[in-house]
């Protein structure tokens, strides 16, 4: 196995770091994640390294992002075993923030994104892209990378970081990363460990459906049947509440009721006690 990446808890012991490795003229790509990691994280990280940087994983489960009966308390959290993998991936160094050192004491700044985190998961969500956007904003300005990578499996936030990134000038330039999935379908999520066996063996449906949507969209089928029709076979399956099923444009996220450039089926719904999304890319032929 690799070296363990180098670990850093202090913002001034971080940016030395980096400002030592931009001096011997090496670029730095961010990989932020809440840590329970897992292939697709992985899969961001061999990105990162395939680019020929310095890599440095951000490690933080994120308080201002999950709502009052969300997991935060539950969410999974393993700082050994993710270093561990994270060597393996060849990353350089983790930045491990403690909740103090991200909102000390005062702390009363936040991001309010615009348009791209109105409506899916934004609606179900209050507050969730305004956390998300602060703490991408704090991490962006403690790394300072030339690069961040973030997956497409969460396209909404992909999108939300895209905006914020553009309207404050951020000297950044934002990756998506195409999502990893299991054999059968299922996005990789730190939150498929909540599945029991019986809901795992649905779960596949979700992406299941997504693509045969996004199959005939691209072949001119309006979308607003093909969306009620999804949601009768997840609910059908076993999936519910299905939050939204729903076609929007690739770069605006704007409601798209046929396809005539490139679009994304996505979906958020439960299985169980358990929240999935995903989203299904749509070119048109
Ligand atoms: P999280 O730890 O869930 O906040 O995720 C950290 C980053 O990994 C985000 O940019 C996610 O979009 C990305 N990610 C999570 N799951 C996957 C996956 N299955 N494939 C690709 N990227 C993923």
């Amino acid at each position: 196995m690799s070296d363990l990446p180098l670990r850093f808890q202090s913002v001034d012991a971080l940016r030395a770091q980096v400002a030592t490795w931009r001096r011997a003229g090496e670029r730095i790509v961010l990989v932020p994640t809440m840590g329970a990691l897992h292939a697709g994280h992985l899969a961001l990280v061999a990105h990162a390294r395939a680019m020929g940087q310095r890599v440095v994983v951000s490690i933080f489960v994120n308080p201002t992002q999950f709502g009052p009966n969300e997991d935060f308390s539950r969410y999974p959290r393993d700082t050994e075993a993710d270093l561990a993998l994270l060597a393996g991936a060849g990353a350089d160094a983790a930045w491990l923030p403690s909740v103090e050192t991200m909102y000390p004491a005062g702390f009363s700044t936040r991001i309010e994104p615009g348009p791209a985190a109105e409506g899916l998961c934004g609606t179900f969500r209050p507050g969730h892209f305004s956390g998300v956007a602060t703490v991408v904003t704090k991490l962006l300005n403690q790394v300072g990378p030339d690069v961040a990578l973030f997956g497409e499996k969460d396209f909404q936030q992909l999108q939300v970081i895209r905006s914020v990134v553009r309207d404050l000038d951020m000297p950044v330039t934002i990756e998506g990363v195409p999502t990893l999935r299991e054999a059968d379908g299922l996005a990789l999520s730190s939150r498929n460990r909540y599945l029991a066996p019986a809901e795992r063996a649905i779960a596949p449906r979700l992406h299941a459906v997504l693509s045969g949507i996004a199959e005939r969209l691209a072949t001119g089928a309006k979308a607003a049947p093909l969306m009620a029709e999804g949601v009768a076979s997840l609910e059908a399956a076993g999936f519910g509440p299905v939050q939204y099923l729903e076609v929007r444009d690739a770069d605006t996220l704007a409601p798209v009721a046929q396809v005539e450039r490139e679009a994304r089926v996505i979906a958020a719904a439960y299985l169980g006690g358990t929240r999935l999304i995903d989203n299904v890319a749509v070119l048109p032929g």
